[in-house]
């Protein structure tokens, strides 16, 4: 598998290139991908749409899917390959980056991704979910070299299996008289919605009133049935899965901790998380030591710089949620 390094070799320049939008099958957009990578991403788009995940569009306050940013380097360890066009995030908020996976993608999805080819039988998809040190659930870049794109996207490698209807990963449509471990799923979600269903064996009136009630709190289209707009709704409300199970709707009891303002002199394993992510986002933060030193402070300021804050050097709440993605 390619490096990012070879990756950024084979793309450059970074941020100069013919930018596209592509609209995916559910409406989010993606701007400023790569003219060369287009089909690869409509690849993508078409597995997504097979296992019926749907990509949400940004709304105020929420950054869910995009593409393109063009991030310059403080020091020499490159751009993002966003700055090349040939990265996506998806769905951020129910694929959030961080320590352990944490993602509502199905796992057969994911492989399906990974398996688009060429037809030369180039795979053109790596997962940030596969990342080794810190996850990136949300993200996709294409590992192909621009000349293998050019022989083709082989089609035939992006018709996934159809998804099979017991099982729960495909967020099948549930109504009154359903039954499985769909409807256990549904009742773990409700329930940590705050809309527990009080007899949860079978999809009941019961069922039916608490699906309702939940679908109004949400402004949801009230019909007491779950497809996939109230499947993602209650993902929205519960994203956190657990790695060590491959399913993925699975609740955990308590939710991630709000990172702690760090700056000068702070230590520790946030701050070790905070220059991480800094790398990774191309910016130089020193030796990954988790202490904030100052080339911390001065990847810090560029990351600020880059995203319209205030360059203050302090990871505050804003900064967090910047350099987070
Ligand atoms: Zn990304």
């Amino acid at each position: 598998m390619r490096t990012t390094a070879e990756l950024r070799r084979l793309w450059s320049p970074a941020c100069d290139f013919t930018k596209r939008t592509f609209t995916m099958y559910s409406g989010a957009t993606l701007r400023g991908l790569n003219s060369v990578a287009l089909d690869a991403f409509q690849a993508l788009d078409g597995v997504m749409r097979t296992f019926n995940y749907v990509p949400r569009a940004n709304s105020p306050g929420a950054w869910e899917t995009g593409a393109y940013n063009c991030r310059k380097i403080t020091s020499g360890t490159g751009y993002s390959l966003h700055a090349y066009g040939i990265a996506a995030d998806i769905n951020a908020r129910t694929n959030p980056y961080g320590k352990a996976l944490i993602t509502d993608m199905p796992v057969a999805m994911v492989m399906a991704a990974k398996g688009i080819k060429t037809t030369e039988g180039a795979q053109v998809f790596r997962w940030g979910g596969d990342y080794r040190s810190v996850k990136d659930a949300m993200h996709y870049e294409v590992v192909a070299s621009p000349s293998e794109l050019a022989a083709g996207i082989d089609w035939a490698s992006v018709t996934a299996e159809p998804p099979n209807q017991n099982d729960p990963r495909t967020w099948p449509k549930l109504r009154k008289g359903d039954k499985g471990p769909s409807l256990t799923r549904l009742n773990e979600l409700l329930e940590a919605a705050g809309f527990p269903d009080t007899n949860p064996t079978s999809f009941g009136t019961k069922t039916s009133a608490a699906v309702r009630s939940y679908q109004t709190s949400r402004k949801l289209d009230v019909d007491g049935i779950v497809g996939l707009q109230t499947w993602t709704s209650l993902l929205n409300d519960m994203p956190a899965i657990a790695e060590s199970d491959p399913s993925p709707f699975k609740i955990e009891v308590h939710s991630r901790p709000e990172r702690p303002m760090v700056k000068t002199g702070s230590k520790g394993s946030v701050v070790e998380e905070l220059q991480r992510r800094l790398l990774d986002e191309g910016f130089d933060p020193g030796p990954l030591d988790g202490v904030f030193g100052r080339k911390t402070k001065t990847a810090v300021i560029a990351v600020q710089k880059a995203n319209g804050l205030e360059p203050d050097g302090i990871v505050g709440k804003l900064t967090w949620r910047a350099v987070l993605g």
